[in-house]
């Protein structure tokens, strides 16, 4: 992509408002965001530039995740960011290298990809029972596409992995085959792009752009069960696709047969592939990855000592994301507070004096319900109470404010302060539309109930 720094100055202004709009703190704001700036666009990693080391720290561990989001908002492509202080950046340049995406080297052909360059099968830490199973099918199947399985689905929770393994088996392969033409998708993204095409009538030109792709990486593929039209569409795709030896690879949070809604004709479309489960971690594989994000980081490991780790390991094992959630809160915390510090169990209950203690998680109020509702949407917390319009945020966020209301019967205002200071008005327009869908679609009914069940079992 060639853009011009005039260009860049655009964007980042424009994603610059979005994020002082979210933090809504106007000093913390200028303290972090002031003097950064985008210093490079290369294939799909756009470089920020930020003033020393100690803010790129900061903005990493806190912000780069609501970053992303916006500049992929605001871009509608799906970057992926590196934050590098400007002695950095001078390095970088005067050795021509460029230290954050090694190996990997996407060539895109005038092709967008999506593919996120940070997830690889280098970077993917394989246990025991949990993921070996599904790394294996797609280290496999990256190796070999369209000869072994196919459709392979790879379904289970939240934050175990799924999606850094289609991106890792899309990157082998373009590095394999660099003619290869691979695209992720999730599955709200496939919805709108059919809106899109359906909207300016144009779905045979959709139909043509999937028949040139050789390699489907379909990402949370439960998101379109309940969008009819929609399903028929994929339906058609995907048998296009399956016909001509082209690989599809699929995940969804359960097992197809469990997907409500989702036809008999598909399920046992999927069925002629192979579904793998990818479960949740062990013990020592929460070791081994916490081990190795601080490799990855770059951070001084000796200084965090192994008692810490472990307890971040026992306590967080079962789900990645929280894993590097812990991680990164721990890391801020000694950033912003205590740079010089040793990290041991004092820091640690420094850190996490706030949180949650774990006998406390049975009671019900609007954080439980919140992180509940973001964990069986696959989203962050800070995702649902964001004002990102995306449509799967929307939907859950509706549903977490819906069943405050119900459970807790919380007054509207409280529900709107509880997500992000959102009008009174706004809850009641959710609180409604979510009543009239829960009548009118099994599948809401059915999401409800399940979430209620999940914060009354806890
Ligand atoms: P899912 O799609 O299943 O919800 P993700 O693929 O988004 O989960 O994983 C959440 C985070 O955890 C990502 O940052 C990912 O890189 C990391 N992660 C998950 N499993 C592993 C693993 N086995 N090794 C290293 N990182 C992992
Ligand atoms: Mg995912």
């Amino acid at each position: 992509m060639v853009l011009s720094d005039s260009r860049f100055e655009e964007i980042w202004n424009s994603v610059l408002s979005k994020i002082e709009f979210e933090i809504n703190d106007k000093a913390q704001f200028s303290a972090y965001f002031y003097n950064t700036k985008i210093a490079g666009i290369d294939g799909d990693t756009i470089t920020v530039s930020v003033p020393s080391k100690f803010i790129s720290e900061i903005i990493k561990a806190k912000y780069l995740e609501l970053i992303q989001d916006i500049l992929r908002e605001t871009t509608q492509t799906n970057f992926k960011c590196i934050i590098l202080d400007e002695e950095a950046i001078k390095n970088r340049a005067l050795s021509g290298k460029d230290t954050d995406s090694k190996n990997i080297n996407i060539k895109d052909h005038g092709f967008v990809t999506n593919l996120n360059p940070r997830y690889t099968f280098d970077n993917f830490v394989v246990g025991d029972k949990s993921n070996r199973e599904s790394y294996t099918a797609a280290l496999l199947v990256a190796n070999n596409p369209g000869q072994f399985y196919n459709p392979l689905f790879i379904y289970g929770k939240s934050g175990l992995g799924k999606t850094h393994l289609l991106h890792a088996i899309g990157n082998k392969i373009r590095l394999n085959k660099s003619t290869f033409r691979v695209l992720y998708l999730t599955a709200d993204d496939f919805f709108e792009e059919y809106v899109k095409a359906i909207k300016e009538n144009e779905m045979e030109d959709l139909k043509d752009r999937f028949r040139e792709i050789d390699v489907l990486l379909l990402d949370d593929i439960q998101f379109l069960a309940t969008k009819e039209k929609t399903k028929e569409t994929f339906f058609h795709i995907f048998n296009l696709l399956i016909n001509s030896g082209k690989q599809i690879i699929i995940t969804s949070d359960r097992h197809p047969s469990e997907i409500k809604s989702l036809e008999d004709r598909l399920v046992s479309r999927f069925a002629q592939g192979l579904s793998i489960e990818i479960k949740p971690l062990e013990y020592e594989t929460a070791l081994k990855i916490l081990k190795k994000k601080i490799e990855s980081q770059d951070i001084n490991g000796g200084q965090i000592s192994e008692e810490v780790l472990e307890y971040i390991a026992s306590n967080y094992s079962g789900d990645v994301r929280q894993l590097e959630g812990a991680l990164n809160k721990l890391l801020f915390y000694v950033i912003t507070y205590n740079p010089t510090s040793v990290i041991d169990m004092n820091t640690v209950s420094e850190t996490f004096k706030d949180a949650p203690k774990k006998h406390n998680e049975n009671t019900l109020d609007a954080n439980r319900i919140k992180s509940v509702v973001a964990e069986y949407y696959n989203i962050s917390v800070s995702q649902l109470t964001s004002k990102l319009r995306t449509s799967n945020l929307v939907t859950a966020r509706h549903i977490a404010m819906y069943i405050c209301r119900e459970m807790l019967d919380l007054p509207l205002m409280k529900i709107g302060e509880e997500f992000g200071g959102k009008d009174h008005t706004t809850v009641i327009s959710a609180v409604e539309k979510v009543n009239k869908l829960s009548k009118e679609n099994p599948d809401y009914a059915e999401a409800i109930k399940d979430l209620k069940k999940l914060l009354q079992n806890q």
